[in-house]
């Protein structure tokens, strides 16, 4: 399908027989984020409930069903996939979707999102496999907060993590940081001077209502990018820049640091306008909108025809018809989405 392309990995040139996926808003898919898994090692009081029930594992798609279908995306113009969960790094065998996503060509950016709790043992393999960024998710510095929010995590496991996605040598390393008034919102100066330390990135995220989480209350505890930025701005000159890792942070530079600071704001600075991604379930449900219901069913396209592909390219070219506009939380409402985040594929 793919016409030329200038090395193993590299820009795709051109795709000349196959349609482009572009939704009836004008936008333009070229990031796909996979959920390999919906569990997880982890049961982050924003992402889960602490009794979860998951899906089982004859429901899943296979990892070859995964990889064929990533590399649909890519023929049809996706150039980013990012690989997530639950924790993809628990499930069996993961190794083999990043090494047969890798090096296909017309794919520039392929990323993982993790907890960092098994990257001791994967980070050489994912970069050898053709990993380029990495993000991993860290909400505290404090051994006993992040038990706590994370309700059974250990912070050693996760900063060991990160030391061995450093040592690896990926493009981009990236903090994620869930931040939650009365919860961590002191702690995002350290954050950010754990980051400058390390020359790596961080990003701020806004809680979003996905899912019913106990008694906890979503809009008590929300804490604004806005509210952030003045809390840093004493401490840091944060200069704003118009570059972007594909996704919906805006990014801050700090001069004489390498790091980025980044704000991934779905209330306070909603960023639907410029969509550019689609999610694939690990059941293989493709989710046109985070914050919305929107899906077609692509294991069902998959395992009907399993050796032809153009079913799966047309399903997904159809799918785009429905994409909606955007989100719409509020978290204020219980909430509307009742998938937890961990079967969204955050
Ligand atoms: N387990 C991996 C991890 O934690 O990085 C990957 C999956 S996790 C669902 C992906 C990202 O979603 C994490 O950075 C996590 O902090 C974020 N997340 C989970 N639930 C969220 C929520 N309700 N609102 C905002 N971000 C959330
Ligand atoms: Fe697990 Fe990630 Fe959800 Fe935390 S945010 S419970 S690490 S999937």
């Amino acid at each position: 399908m793919i016409q030329q392309t200038t090395g193993p990995g590299a820009v795709q040139e051109q795709h000349r027989d196959m349609p482009e996926m572009i939704d009836r808003f004008g936008r333009r898919i070229t990031y796909v984020r996979i959920s390999v898994t919906d569990r997880c090692d982890l049961r982050c009081v924003y992402c889960m409930n602490d009794d979860m029930q998951f899906v089982p594992r004859s429901q899943l798609l296979t990892l070859e069903e995964i990889t064929r279908i990533g590399r649909a995306f890519v023929d049809l113009g996706v150039t980013k996939i990012r690989i997530t969960g639950g924790e993809p790094l628990v499930r069996r065998d993961v190794l083999n979707v990043f090494e047969g996503l890798g090096n296909y060509p017309g794919l520039t950016d392929l990323a993982v999102t993790t907890n960092g709790t098994q990257l001791t043992r994967h980070a050489a393999a994912l970069k050898t496999a053709g990993v380029t960024r990495v993000n991993i998710s860290l909400d505290s510095l404090r051994p006993e907060r992040f038990r706590a929010i994370t309700r059974v995590g250990n912070l050693r496991q996760t900063l060991d993590g990160i030391d061995a996605a450093r040592a690896a040598g990926f493009r981009r390393i990236k903090i994620n940081s869930v931040i939650l008034k009365h919860r961590n919102h002191d702690e995002v100066r350290d954050l950010v001077q754990f980051a400058i330390e390390r020359s790596i990135d961080i990003s701020f995220i806004e809680e979003m209502p996905l899912g019913i989480i106990g008694e906890r209350d979503r809009a008590e505890a929300y804490y604004s990018s806005n509210a952030i930025l003045t809390d840093l701005s004493p401490h840091f000159d944060l200069i704003p820049t118009t570059e972007s890792s594909g996704g919906p942070s805006r990014y801050y530079r700090i001069p004489g640091s390498a790091s980025r600071v980044g704000f991934i704001s779905p209330h306070s600075h909603n960023f639907c306008d410029h969509c550019n991604r689609v999610r694939l379930t690990a059941e293989g449900r493709l989710l046109l909108c985070l914050g919305q219901e929107h899906s077609v069913d692509l294991r069902k396209v998959v395992r009907a025809h399993p050796d032809d592909d153009a079913p799966l390219y047309r399903a997904i070219i159809e799918s785009l018809r429905i994409k909606p506009r955007g989100h719409e939380f509020d978290l204020a409402a219980r909430p509307v989405i009742f998938r937890h985040m961990n079967v969204t594929g955050g």
